[in-house]
C-alpha cells in the first residue's frame, strides 16, 4: 500500500488544496481507478471508499490482488469546503458554475481519423498506443480555474485505467449504475454484484460525466476503424448509492462486497468467498427511457408513490399545493406512462421544471445524449 497526497496549484493565498491517492496490488498489469464525492455533497461514496481502502489493504497484505487498485476517497476538496448556513453545497463550482462532474471530457475532436489510423491489427499493442495518448493528452491540457486544475489532476490519476467507478448518488433513490450502452455485459455484470436493480445504459460519444469521460476516446476511435482496434477499453461506470441520506457502515460495507466480487468476477482478486447471487429483478434500460417527472406550478408537494412502485399511465404522482389561490387548490401531476420509480427528489416546495420523480420506462423519452439532471 501506498498512500501519496497531490497538491492543487493554490486558487487563493496561503490555502492548499490536497488530494490523497491510495495505492495497492501489483503495477505491472491491469489499473482500477476508484474514487468518491466528486459531487462533494454526496456523501454515501465518501465511507465506501474507506471500507475499500480497509479491504484492498487486507487483499494485498494477503497477495489476492492481481492489479493495480487506486482509490481517491474524497475526489473534490474544493466542492467539500464549500459550505452554507452549514450544508455543504458541493454539486457546482462556486467560481464557474461548473457541474464538478461535467466539462473535463477530452476534445472529441483528437479521436479523428488520423488519430484512429496510427492503430494496427496488433490489439494489445493499440491499446498500450492508446493509453500512452490518453496520458499525454492530459499531460498537456492547459488549466486555469481551480476546477480545471481540479479535473486534470483526477485524470492524470484515472484515464489510462482498465476500470473507472465513479461513486455518486441521488436524493432519495433506487440504487443504480450508469455505463456506456456499448458494455452492457460488463455493467449489468457490475449491478448484480453490488445487488442493484436498475441499469442506465447511456450513448458516450456526446455530453459525458466523468465515467464517460473515459470510455469516449475508445469509442470514437473505433467508430473509424471496421475491425475491432482494442483488446481491452476501459469499462466505466457511476454508481449510484441510493439517496444522499443512505450513509452507514451496513450500506457501505455492502456496496464495498459488490464491488470486490465485481473485481474478482474479472479474476483481478483472488480468494474471495463466493458472491451472493442477485436476489433484485434488473431493469436495464437506455438512459433516453428515463422519464422525468417535473413540477408544473409552485407550490408544496404531496407524493402518490414511492420508490420501486410500478405507476401506471394516469395513475397520480403527486399533488402540488397552490399557496396562492382564495381557497386550496391542488395540480395533479399524472404520470404520463408506465414506468418503474426509482428516484424522488423529495423536494417539498417546487417551482415549475423541477424534477419530482424519475421512472424507468419502455420507451424512448428523450433525445440520445441528453442530461438527467443539470
Ligand atoms: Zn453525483
Amino acid at each position: 500500500m501506498a498512500l501519496t497526497r497531490l497538491t492543487l496549484p493554490a486558487a487563493n493565498a496561503g490555502q492548499h488544496t490536497v488530494i490523497n491517492v491510495h495505492h495497492f496490488g501489483p503495477e505491472n498489469g491491469q489499473k482500477v481507478y476508484i474514487q468518491a464525492g466528486l459531487h462533494a455533497d454526496e456523501h454515501p461514496g465518501l465511507l465506501v471508499a474507506q471500507h475499500l481502502i480497509e479491504q484492498l489493504s487486507a487483499l494485498e497484505t494477503n497477495h489476492q490482488l492481481h492489479a493495480h487498485f487506486v482509490v481517491v476517497p474524497y475526489a473534490n476538496p474544493i466542492g467539500l469546503k464549500q459550505r452554507s448556513f452549514g450544508k455543504v453545497v458541493g454539486r457546482c463550482d462556486w467560481h464557474t458554475g461548473q457541474n464538478f462532474n461535467r466539462g473535463m471530457a477530452l476534445d472529441r475532436d483528437a479521436f479523428s481519423g488520423e488519430f484512429a489510423a496510427q492503430f494496427s491489427a496488433d490489439t494489445a499493442a493499440n491499446d498500450q498506443r492508446m493509453r500512452t495518448s490518453l496520458r499525454e493528452m492530459v499531460n498537456q491540457r492547459l488549466v486555469g480555474f481551480e476546477v480545471e486544475s481540479l479535473h486534470k489532476l483526477l485524470l492524470s490519476q484515472s484515464i489510462d485505467a482498465h476500470y473507472v467507478i465513479d461513486l455518486h448518488c441521488d436524493v432519495v433513490a433506487l440504487p443504480h449504475v450508469f455505463y456506456g450502452s456499448h458494455q452492457p455485459d460488463e455493467g449489468r455484470l457490475l449491478a448484480r454484484c453490488l445487488n442493484f436493480p436498475v441499469c442506465l445504459e447511456e450513448d458516450v460519444t456526446g455530453t459525458v460525466a466523468f465515467d464517460a469521460t473515459h470510455t469516449q476516446p475508445w469509442v470514437l476511435t473505433q467508430q473509424h476503424l471496421t475491425d475491432t482496434a482494442f483488446e481491452q477499453p476501459c469499462f466505466a461506470a457511476t454508481v449510484e448509492l441510493r439517496g444522499n441520506a443512505d450513509v452507514s457502515d451496513e450500506l457501505a460495507k455492502q456496496d464495498c462486497d459488490g464491488l470486490l466480487a465485481f473485481f474478482a468476477a474479472k479474476d483481478l482478486i483472488s480468494g474471495l468467498p463466493p458472491a451472493q447471487p442477485s436476489t433484485v429483478a434488473q431493469t436495464a434500460i437506455a438512459v433516453e427511457q428515463v422519464k422525468l417527472i417535473n413540477a408544473t406550478a409552485p407550490g408544496i408537494v404531496t407524493y402518490h408513490c414511492q420508490l420501486n412502485d410500478h405507476v401506471r399511465r394516469g395513475d397520480k404522482i403527486a399533488d402540488i399545493v397552490l399557496l396562492d389561490e382564495p381557497m386550496p387548490t391542488r395540480v395533479a401531476i399524472i404520470a404520463p406512462c408506465d414506468g418503474l420509480v426509482f428516484s424522488l427528489t423529495n423536494e417539498f416546495y417546487v417551482s415549475p421544471g423541477q424534477t419530482l420523480a424519475m421512472l424507468a420506462t419502455d420507451e424512448v423519452q428523450n433525445k440520445a445524449g441528453s442530461q438527467l439532471a443539470f
